[in-house]
């Protein structure tokens, strides 16, 4: 029997439930338990596909091919697991199902109302990803905040699982995760905000069974104790979550609060557990990897700066990704590593990559949509290129080298990637033949993994080792063939492609300390543990080359 854990948040948004939720998941899969995790997203777009970055984020393709909001990157990472669509529940979605039920008669003769239909599709939706996993544990993030209008069906519907799972039955519990504002002068922890929203949340008959406290610092004792006493949880299912000084501090914070043993408690795990007892034992171990992998995080030996060009760089989470991928090698080779992120737009100036780009060890070009800024992606290629500057591109990134080395070495000017100018005589970087006639936006790009073959004796079958990969995609164009002989005789090399070689998957520089371009994004695959290969090898090649200095 699936048993369920559902994360609500109050006060505000940005505190971090999705942190929460995926270190919960952690600190029960390493107990032994099978975890999944659902996002619910109380917005009306079917998938965050066609999102603007600046407004909410990166987003993180599944590989089914989903694009999904950024939280499920965070439990993939923390799981170790890969995610489907069904993972990702949006109103937008429900309400499609409905919508559709309706008009094929599914509901003949009734009235279909907010309640029950659209209560009982988001429950149908759940309990798909339960039936469909059979984990011991599913663990449901309630995006937004309680009291929002979006969030009330979804509220409403989780409280009916609730109910329906029972109560008794040990079989589903309430986490919110709250804000407990210090005031600046005195530093007093205030708990009104909590007080309120837990009261929102009973006004429509949930009960929280542990309360998270984001906070500056540690909740203190009396804080506890009064957040335990006016909404009625025992005190030790208040949790005190501080800010952390990395998210993967998280889990151990968590776990040092008692929140385990408050779960194991709550749904009755230890039951569960007495069945999968040898499991336990392996599992286990798991927290200490983690412990290793936050040990060698936290006490870097050495340290490099790589910048980032993008045009989304003012927003944190537009790259979170590439910058989890980066940690994953920071762990992995002891390595503090900056990030210089760069305005793609502020390199077009006079001297912009010699000036901006002249200090850092390492670029990184980064996907991307629309023609801001392409120019100074362009010159900081060429920056990189002739300076011996390792560099790695990635999707729209892998694009432009190939544009940068037609247009500077091939000696075709005026070349340019149809995306961004229609007219160009060398279209170097044609649509995918498969997204003529499309003109829908939403999930019609080349989305989710696929297979890579590798050729032998290539940069990249060095950092793979592998004659064949899967990697995941985000995109509508990619390289025109008609131009890949002209640009490997002249020593850019393509290495990598799809099974019938039509499309171009990597690019190498062979006379170059490390210029690489990919068409597909290995930062969605790049795990604590497993840093994606690719970011790896940028970052011990730039290591290898700085070890003399
Ligand atoms: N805009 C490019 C394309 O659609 C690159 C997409 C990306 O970088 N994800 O092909």
């Amino acid at each position: 029997m699936t048993k369920f854990i559902i994360i609500t948040g109050g006060v505000m948004s940005g505190l971090g439930k999705g942190v929460v939720t995926s270190s919960l998941g952690k600190l029960l899969k390493a107990k032994g338990f099978t975890v999944t995790a659902i996002k619910i997203d109380p917005y009306l777009n079917c998938d965050a596909g066609t999102m603007n970055p600046f407004e909410h984020g990166e987003v993180f393709v599944l590989k089914d091919g989903t694009e999904a909001d950024l939280d499920l990157g965070n439990y993939e990472r923390f799981l170790d697991t890969d995610l489907i669509g069904e993972d990702n529940i949006t109103t937008g979605k429900v309400y499609r199902s409905v919508i559709e039920k309706e008009r094929a008669g599914e509901y003949l003769g009734k009235t279909v109302q907010i309640i029950p239909h659209i209560t009982d599709e988001i429950n149908r939706k759940i309990w798909q990803v339960a039936d469909d996993t059979g984990v011991d544990i599913v663990l449901i993030e309630l995006g937004g905040t309680v009291g929002d209008i979006e969030s009330m069906p979804f509220l409403e519907a989780v409280r009916q699982l609730h109910m329906d799972v029972g109560e008794e039955k040990n079989n589903a519990l309430f986490v919110h995760t709250t804000l407990v504002p210090e005031l600046d002068v005195v530093g007093e922890q205030k708990t009104k905000p909590t007080q309120h929203s837990v009261k929102a949340l009973r006004e429509i008959g949930i009960e929280p069974d542990i309360i998270v406290g984001r906070s500056k610092n540690k909740l203190e004792k009396s804080t506890k104790k009064k957040i335990s006493l006016f909404c009625d949880v025992p005190e030790k299912a208040v949790v005190s979550s501080p800010n952390a000084e990395n998210i993967y501090r998280v889990p151990l914070i968590l776990q040092d609060e008692g929140i385990t043993e408050c779960v194991m408690e709550g749904l009755n795990l230890s039951k569960v557990l007495e069945e999968k007892e040898n499991i336990c034992v392996e599992k286990f171990h798991q927290m200490e990897e983690w412990k290793n992998f936050l040990e060698r995080f936290e006490n870097p030996s050495s340290e490099i700066d790589i910048a980032i060009v993008g045009k989304y760089t003012e927003l944190e989470d537009a790259y979170v990704s590439y910058e989890q991928a980066l940690n994953h090698c920071r762990a992995k080779t002891r390595t503090r590593i900056n990030i210089k992120y760069v305005e793609s737009e502020e390199l077009e100036e006079k001297d912009g990559p010699e000036e901006l780009l002249k200090d850092v060890h390492g670029l990184l070009i980064p996907g991307g949509f629309g023609d801001r800024g392409m120019e100074g992606k362009i010159d900081a290629l060429n920056y990189a290129r002739t300076n011996e500057l390792p560099m790695l591109a990635i999707c729209l990134g892998f694009q432009l080298s190939v544009v940068e080395f037609v247009r500077n070495v091939l000696g075709y000017e005026d070349a340019h990637s149809y995306e961004f100018d229609e007219k160009t005589p060398h279209p170097v970087i044609d649509l995918l033949p498969m997204q003529r006639g499309i003109d829908k936006m939403g999930g019609t790009m080349r989305l989710g993994a696929d297979r890579i073959m590798i050729d032998q004796g290539t940069k990249a079958h060095d950092i793979y080792q592998k004659d064949e990969i899967s990697e995941r995609h985000r995109h509508r164009y990619e390289v025109n063939l008609e131009y890949k002989d002209e640009i490997e005789s002249k020593g850019l090399l393509f290495s990598a492609y799809s099974p019938n070689k039509k499309r171009m998957e990597m690019l190498e520089l062979k006379d170059h300390p490390f210029y690489i371009g990919c068409q597909f994004h290995p930062e969605f695959q790049s795990r604590p543990m497993k840093p994606a290969p690719l970011f790896l090898a940028f970052v011990e090649t730039i290591l290898d080359k700085n070890s003399g200095e």
